[in-house]
């Protein structure tokens, strides 16, 4: 199957493909987009990839998947890449209904928090997981904004150093996670 051929919805600029199912459940799309383009806004990204929503129950309204946790996803290169082809880079999200995983990371894995942790991924592909990855996270999530290249603001750097010492703890309590 080629990319063209499987179900999509058209929302403005951007085509949100879903596989697995033949339509987004009311305001998925909407809610979705408002959250990737917010996100990516706080970290200075201006080219949003491809959203493919992989998985069952994207069907289903709004209202009864945002709080789901924990999701998971996938950005830039990756499985979907294969799948899709060469030139395929995407953000893939994917609701925790057709396996149940352990909680991984130390911030919120509801679709807001994997949002957000797919966006860290978009913006600074070579950082690995680990307590600086989940520190940035966690900082998007608190509201913090990042400039494409000067250096972070005062507040942005309060609140990397709050979350920073938030993951320490979190690795503190769990040592044999990460
Ligand atoms: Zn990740």
């Amino acid at each position: 199957m080629r990319l063209s051929d499987i179900p999509h919805t058209r929302a403005g600029r951007h085509v949100l493909h879903h596989p697995d199912v033949e339509a987004l459940g009311p305001d998925v799309a909407v809610n979705v987009i408002r959250l990737v383009e917010e996100y990516a806004r706080r970290v200075s990204i201006s080219d949003i990839p491809p959203i493919t929503f992989t998985g069952p129950g994207w069907d289903r309204p709004w209202d009864q998947i945002r709080d789901l946790s924990p999701c998971s996803g996938n950005a830039g290169s990756s499985c979907e890449e294969f799948r899709w082809g060469e030139d395929y880079r995407g953000l893939a999200l994917t609701l925790p209904i057709r396996a149940l995983r352990a909680d991984e990371d130390p911030h919120r894995q509801d679709l807001e928090g994997t949002i957000a942790h797919e966006i860290v991924h978009l913006r600074w592909w070579n950082l690995q997981h680990g307590p600086e990855f989940w520190a940035r996270t966690i900082a998007l999530l608190e509201g913090a904004i990042f400039p494409p290249h000067s250096s972070w603001s005062a507040p942005t750097r309060k609140v990397v150093t709050e979350a920073r010492a938030a993951t320490k703890a979190w690795r503190d309590r769990t040592p044999c996670r990460a």
